[in-house]
């Protein structure tokens, strides 16, 4: 049986993991679909406390996961299917691997990528439609992009993108972006970037060869129009990875994890959760890291006997 089970290895889990590792706690870490979580799909990361020139999101991610390795963290490269909180010790099922008994778990299992739910979308995923500039970018060299979304997600895409594209059109459903106003300024003053706001996501159209653009509704007139491109990028922000735990730990509406303000605590003493699966304000690295060493040291307490009361009556069911 282990002291405390880790699901994502994001900088939340990976996080927890270096602090119970250090706490002599000798945690599992299960590092689900995509090890490293998010950050191993962006390029460099410029506000990262500690490195004043930048760091690559893989190499930031490889360089906590060794840290949690010196200290005696163990990794997994598996897939949590479900989880039996109803009793102790709790039960994690991982996927070629069997059910593991564990007296803590940590959730750390981040958000992923939401799509538009628009005809053409789904069917083309992979065939010039992505959720990942980093990933796919590579394949439209010289060829003509739009990202969908007003975000800074949207901005950073839409920004790193021109490396590759001949032009690329940002569409956004309303006039004013929601991006930071730093992240705008970089986009607006990239020449090869033109704006298409106001403008809602009809349909992704193909033709013999793939995709052919992205029709839109012009808000103002509403007139449809077909925005020609080679590639469409999703960017409209993320959903919580919180569906293998079956409804056993209280979400909000928008199924981001509850937990008590100021801790990491869940509705279930024992479970904490970190990182983006619990987080709609901030969600960037550095908080997420945060948040993970927060719930490992909640776990250190709880594990010592120090935090045994359960506040889930007081959550919003
Ligand atoms: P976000 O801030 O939630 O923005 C999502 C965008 O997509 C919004 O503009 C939204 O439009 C649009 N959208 C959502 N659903 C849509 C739909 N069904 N159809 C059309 N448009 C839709 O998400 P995000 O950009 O992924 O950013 C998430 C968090 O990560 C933010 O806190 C952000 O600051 C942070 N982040 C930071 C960086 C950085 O600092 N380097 C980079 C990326 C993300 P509306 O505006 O109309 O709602």
């Amino acid at each position: 049986m282990y002291k405390s089970i880790v699901i994502g290895t994001g900088p939340a889990g990976l996080t927890a993991a270096i602090y119970l590792a250090r706490a002599n706690l000798k945690p599992l870490v299960i590092e689900g679909l995509q090890p490293g979580g998010q950050l191993t799909t962006t390029t460099e990361v410029e506000n990262f406390p500690g490195f004043p020139d930048g760091i690559m999101g893989p190499e930031l991610m490889d360089n906590m996961r060794k840290q949690a390795e010196r200290f005696g963290a163990e990794f997994k490269s598996a897939w949590v299917e479900s989880v039996d909180l109803s009793q102790r010790p709790f039960k994690v099922n991982v996927e070629g691997v069997g059910e593991l008994l564990t007296e803590t778990v940590i959730i750390s299992t981040g958000a992923s990528a939401k799509y538009l739910g628009i005809p053409g979308e789904q069917e083309n995923v992979g065939r010039g439609v992505s959720t990942c500039a980093t990933c796919d970018g590579f394949f439209f060299r010289g060829k003509r992009i739009v990202v969908i979304g007003g975000g800074d997600s949207a901005m950073e895409e839409a920004s790193f993108l021109t490396r590759f594209a001949s032009s690329v059109t940002v569409v956004h459903r309303r006039s004013e972006l929601r991006a930071s106003k730093i992240m705008q300024d970089r986009a607006r003053e990239n020449e090869k970037i033109q704006w298409a706001l106001d403008r809602t996501p009809l349909e992704v159209v193909t033709h013999e060869t793939g995709v052919k653009g992205l029709k839109v509704r012009n808000n103002e007139t509403g007139e449809e129009e077909l925005i020609e491109a080679e590639g469409v990028f999703v960017a409209i922000g993320h959903t919580p990875n919180t569906g293998f735990l079956g409804g056993q730990i209280t979400t909000d509406a928008a199924g981001y994890i509850q937990v008590k303000p100021g801790t990491t605590e869940t509705n279930i003493p024992g479970v904490f959760a970190c990182g983006d699966v619990q987080d709609t304000r901030y969600r960037q690295a550095i908080t997420a890291a945060g948040s993970g060493c927060m719930a490992a040291m909640d776990c250190e307490k709880y594990l010592e006997g120090h935090m045994v009361h359960d506040w889930s009556e007081t959550l919003n069911k």
